[in-house]
């Protein structure tokens, strides 16, 4: 993390932001701006942010509960990141449970939203909740696509280890399917900006390049492992 300070605690875990936390602020404030005024703007970023660390204190206070802390959380360009030790976790069920949190908390806020949409219909309001709408829904199925280290990998994991009794077997399938999902998704943005030339899928492309480096990161550990 880049330039990492510390911003306040909350269930007593430290929250910090990095300089990628605040580029990604500003960018998301002057898109923003095109639809709403800088005060809307502003709040849609500190609701965004609010929803990215409910999605993680979603996971922090599930796997407190199974006796598993967490250091601290960091705010960075790719969102939030609460730093536990998952294999801490001693049964795949509980690995499954404290994955799956995050996810379902993301879909709960995007279903909350979207009942609020539907009282405010025809206003800035109505616009302003829907984005966070969307982002709340890209947050909770992104996170399930099942692949190391996104919340459905450790699902994955957790089902082979159940399946297979094997805990390793079941993180390098896992970390196997991350890179199958992010390569897939790196590819077909390149096909799909060289047949629309249209950049949208910019960030997720950027997202899935540094899933895959964490992939080869936790393959080269369990490799040397091994060795
Ligand atoms: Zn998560």
């Amino acid at each position: 993390m880049i330039l990492s300070k510390k911003l306040f605690t909350i269930f007593g875990v430290p929250v910090f932001a990095d300089i990628g936390c605040l580029i990604l602020s500003s960018i998301l404030i002057l898109l923003s701006n095109v639809a709403f005024n800088v005060y809307f703007s502003i709040l849609f970023v500190i609701l965004f942010w609010l929803s990215i660390l409910a999605h993680e204190f979603g996971h922090i206070l599930m796997a407190r509960f199974f006796n598993t802390y967490t250091t601290k959380v960091d705010m960075f360009f790719f969102g939030a990141m609460a730093h536990m030790d998952l294999g801490e976790l001693d049964k795949p069920i509980r690995i499954f449970v404290v994955a799956i949190i995050g996810p379902l908390i993301s879909l709960l806020i995007a279903l909350l939203l979207y009942l609020l949409t539907t009282i405010n219909t025809h206003s800035i309001l109505h616009e302003f909740l829907s984005i966070l709408l969307r982002i709340n829904l890209l947050n909770g199925f992104f996170n399930l696509l099942p692949g190391f280290p996104l919340d459905g990998g450790h699902c994955v994991t957790a089902i082979i280890w159940q399946l297979t009794n094997n805990h390793l077997k079941g993180l390098r399938i896992s970390v196997l399917s991350g890179m199958i999902v992010s390569g897939s998704i790196i590819i077909s943005t390149i096909i799909y900006f060289l047949i629309s030339f249209d950049s949208s899928l910019t960030f997720a492309a950027m997202v899935s390049c540094f899933l895959l480096t964490q992939q080869f990161e936790m393959k080269n550990r369990m490799d040397n492992d091994n060795d």
